[in-house]
């Protein structure tokens, strides 16, 4: 399965650091070896777009659950579509933590999503707390089973992003092995509930550097990356990139 490697940009960028960005990003990208996106703030989309060539997909960070009307600051998944939109982060533990965001919410939006043809990148993960009482397994597993229920045969057109929230900006990072016991569980509730689980990728996202990627991607059932503080450095994207075989 060829590898994707999405960058979070978080609320980062402005139209000069943007354009900076793409710039060194498209003259080191060689080859179509792995899939390359950016998930870049909404009022960015049509400048990044612009500048991302055929070579980088355009990524949003979030996407309404709503189809359309009276939901003030709401952007909808058929605008974000308009503009290019390939893929859509949902469910992000920080839109879980600072928004309130339960599973049925990211459940919806990763719904909008599919219905305009985008793809969403379905985020899970456990917080420490979590972790340390033994529940990481059941928390992968009820969010996920909430996209999975919501979106039934769709579900082999999502991506799949393994977050532990304890490692998110933290220079934490799940080890590999780590990180592929919990792949490991959401292959198999993928394989349970879809024939096509086979196409899904199901990246690791939480302080993946330049340093810790290549031992990350290795993994049997880690089918690239989502990255965060490091996607803003293309020196350090470059080889996340350049390290996914
Ligand atoms: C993220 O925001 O999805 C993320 C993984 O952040 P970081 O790489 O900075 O930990």
């Amino acid at each position: 399965m060829k590898k994707l490697i999405a960058g979070n940009w978080k609320m980062n960028g402005s139209l000069a650091a943007n354009e900076a960005l793409m710039g060194a990003l498209r003259a080191g990208l060689s080859g179509p070896a792995r899939d390359v996106a950016v998930c870049v703030p909404a009022p960015y989309l049509a400048q990044v777009g612009a500048l991302a060539g055929d070579v980088i997909a355009l990524g949003a960070q979030d996407v309404s659950a709503h189809e359309q009307g009276a939901y003030t600051g709401e952007v909808s998944a058929a605008m974000l579509r308009e503009l290019g939109v390939r893929y859509a982060i949902v469910g992000h533990s920080e839109r879980r933590q600072y928004h309130a965001e339960s599973d049925a919410v990211v459940a919806l939006k990763a719904q909008r999503a599919l219905a305009c043809g985008i793809t969403p990148i379905v985020c899970v993960g456990e917080t420490l707390a979590e972790r340390e009482t033994g529940d990481t397994e059941n928390v992968v597993k009820r969010q996920l089973a909430a996209v999975i229920h919501a979106n039934g045969h769709c579900i082999s057109e999502v991506v799949v992003a393994y977050e532990p929230v304890w490692a998110i900006g933290t220079g934490k990072t799940a080890t590999p092995q780590q990180a592929q016991q919990v792949h490991a569980v959401l292959r198999a509730q993928l394989h349970a509930a879809s024939a096509h689980s086979d196409r899904i990728r199901i990246l690791y996202g939480g302080s993946m550097n330049a340093g810790n990627a290549a031992e990350l991607m290795t993994q049997p059932d880690i089918d690239g990356g989502l990255i965060g503080g490091a996607s803003l450095k293309p020196e350090d994207f470059l080889k996340i990139i350049a390290s996914a075989r």
